[in-house]
């Protein structure tokens, strides 16, 4: 089973909380540009990637277990 994080840029606010939760999954720059680092995530920073996703204030972060 593949996990996979999306963020959706319209709207993530760039608040830095996903990449503080899940550093090996997220990145937040200075200016406040998200992404996902890892096409994939692996099983052991799926908690990690799902408590970001729960923490994210605009509720900008997908993850999906396909
Ligand atoms: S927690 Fe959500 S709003 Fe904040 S930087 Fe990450 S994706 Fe964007």
């Amino acid at each position: 089973m593949a996990i996979k994080a999306t963020i959706d840029w319209d709207k993530c606010e760039g608040n830095g909380v996903c990449a503080r939760v899940a550093p090996e999954v997220f990145t937040v720059d200075e200016q406040g540009n998200s992404d996902v680092l890892l096409e994939e995530v692996p099983a052991n920073l799926r908690a990690n990637a799902l408590l970001a996703m729960r923490q994210c204030p605009t509720q900008a972060i997908t993850v999906t277990e396909e």
